[in-house]
């Protein structure tokens, strides 16, 4: 498979689609935007931010992009939907954020600059390719050695079809149906054996839940559902 291959062009279709809804914190997207506070602590945990140097790899409309521009990084926001890199950018124009896009796919910015930057992050991503692993050794070549590589998607266990798509999907109606395909889904298992095969390390995994009570999100020991992981790639 070459770096181009590894698309789902339906998947870039479904969110490109739905690029003006992106920043309404109460739209299609409020999951995103209610977990990336979590997300950026969970980073912190690991990593120094000012002045270093990030790529965020499928970045969408940039929530977790801006957050890491605001705790002082310098970030490139990479995607390959054209209507998500626009609204990404416009948004950061708006807001006055000094976060950088570009449509380029994460094997292709692996070839350009690799050991580019200090540390990289990949959100609710991996679980939207046809070859996860690639997306992991090119964040693995991406990041210097010793930098900090972050991922998060949803663990491939009855529960997280429960609650992932049959709750959050068509019962609360907190994601549109369709987001997601639990077949794609990937144990903490698959994605560590695959970081470890580029050369990463683990430090680090935490579960986000949600509360449907409550309706907020939290770190916590439950990986079951959607769970986030720090790795560092070794020297
Ligand atoms: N990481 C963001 C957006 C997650 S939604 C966040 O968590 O806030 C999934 C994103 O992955 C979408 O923006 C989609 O366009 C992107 N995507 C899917 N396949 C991709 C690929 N092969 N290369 C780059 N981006 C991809």
């Amino acid at each position: 498979m070459t770096a181009t291959d590894n698309v789902h062009p339906q998947e870039i279709h479904k969110f490109g689609s739905r690029a003006e809804h992106w920043w309404d914190p109460n739209g299609e997207f409020k999951t995103l935007h209610d977990v990336n506070p979590l997300r950026l602590r969970f980073i912190q945990q690991f990593a120094e931010l000012p002045g270093k140097r990030l790529v965020d790899v499928g970045c969408g409309g940039g929530i977790l992009t801006e957050g890491l521009a605001k705790a002082g990084a310098d970030v490139l926001g990479i995607d390959l939907s054209e209507d998500l890199i626009d609204i990404a950018d416009l948004h950061g124009l708006e807001t006055g954020i000094n976060a950088h896009y570009q449509k380029i796919s994460a094997e292709s910015l692996a070839e350009q600059q690799p050991a580019g930057f200090d540390h990289v992050t990949c959100m609710e991503m991996l679980e939207h390719v046809p070859d996860p692993a690639s997306i992991i050794r090119a964040c693995a070549t991406l990041v210097k050695p010793g930098g900090m590589v972050f991922f998060s998607t949803l663990n491939r266990v009855p529960k997280a079809y429960l609650l992932a798509i049959l709750a959050a999907e068509h019962i609360l109606k907190m994601l549109p149906q369709g987001t997601h395909d639990y077949k794609t889904f990937i144990k903490p298992s698959e994605l560590c054996q695959s970081a470890r095969n580029a050369g990463l390390e683990l430090q680090g995994m935490t579960g986000i839940e949600y509360n449907p009570f409550s309706k907020k999100f939290s770190l916590g020991k439950d990986i079951g559902v959607n769970y986030i992981a720090a790795f560092r790639r070794s020297e």
